[in-house]
């Protein structure tokens, strides 16, 4: 936060999403006022903790994402939120996804409706556009959009690159090809204030796409119409973008064949989601590249 404050103000918010399935919105990640909606009535922290010890399925060591969800809120719910979703996303049955894929969502037995519970939730103030454009507005940084850096002209030398593309495509896939998920972005203006209640609402079971973002809830803008944007999963091949490493025993097994080499590099720094081949998120990405530069700075050998 301290270092990315030096290119860009703040804009607080605190995300909600909700679930469309059976035909209403449905609190989310789970709490107990999404039990109570499923039950129908009001309801306390310890009913539902004791109805969720006789749901549960006995995990002690979730070895995939299904298995996690099971251990932690049992059939029911995993097949009205989960199911269709995840499979939907990676185009695998959470069977064959790590139990870290699922279990990144938080199960609560209190009212606690955020999305995420870190204490600082913000968006650049004038958006990540203008804060990677004073990023980068700095003499000793030249950009160089669509070149590939095996085609860098001559003169281009360095002592050190910081490689944040994907692996696989770095050592032109001697290993093979790692699976990656692509998504497309569909925005749509609608013409009144508002879509939908809350900034995302996810669709398990229902539609092609995952979910709807309406990013007007968490940036304030005052307005008479609305823009969402649907996001639609889609496989990764040419010209599409690689978004997400598929966390999985299979890629893990692959990936770690890429590891190996690049923990010999001596003048290449892998840094990033594509280049770990880790679901990161935002901050934790932020996290490994300042990690990396002190390292680099300090003089110890990359990782
Ligand atoms: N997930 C789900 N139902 C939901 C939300 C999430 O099954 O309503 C599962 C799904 O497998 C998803 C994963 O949890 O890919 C992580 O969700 P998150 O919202 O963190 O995904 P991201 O924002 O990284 O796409």
């Amino acid at each position: 936060m301290d270092y990315l404050s030096r290119f860009t103000k703040w804009h607080q918010v605190s995300y909600q999403v909700l679930v469309w399935t059976d035909g209403k919105y449905w609190q989310f990640p789970i709490n107990l006022n999404t039990f109570e909606q499923y039950l129908g009535r009001p309801s306390t922290t310890e009913e539902m903790e004791s109805t969720l010890a006789k749901w549960r399925e006995d995990f002690p060591n979730p070895k995939n994402s299904e298995e996690m969800v099971l251990s932690q809120v049992g059939r029911k719910f995993y097949e009205m939120f989960f199911r269709n979703y995840t499979r939907k996303q990676w185009k695998r049955d959470p069977r064959d996804l790590d139990a870290s894929v699922c279990g990144r969502i938080p199960v609560r037995t209190n009212r606690d409706n955020r999305f995420v519970t870190e204490n600082f939730q913000a968006l650049p103030e004038e958006g990540y556009t203008a804060m990677f454009q004073k990023m980068l507005r700095h003499p000793r940084i030249t950009l160089r959009l669509n070149t590939d850096y095996r085609n860098l002209p001559k003169e281009v030398s360095y002592d050190r690159m910081i490689y944040t593309g994907m692996i696989d495509e770095f050592y032109q896939f001697s290993e093979g090809r790692l699976p990656y998920r692509s998504m497309r972005f569909e925005p749509e203006t609608i013409q009144k204030e508002f879509f939908q209640p809350a900034m995302q609402v996810n669709y398990p079971n229902d539609h092609e796409y995952t979910r709807v973002v309406e990013i007007k809830h968490a940036t304030g803008q005052k307005s008479q119409v609305t823009t969402i944007v649907r996001e639609y999963p889609e496989d990764f091949g040419p010209g599409k973008e690689a978004y997400y490493p598929i966390p999985a025993p299979d890629s893990r097994e692959l990936y770690e064949k890429y590891a190996a080499k690049a923990k010999d590099e001596k003048k290449v720094t892998f840094v990033g989601r594509l280049a770990t081949y880790r679901y990161y998120n935002m901050d934790q990405v932020v996290a490994m590249a300042l990690t990396e530069y002190e390292k680099l700075k300090s003089g110890s050998s990359p990782s």
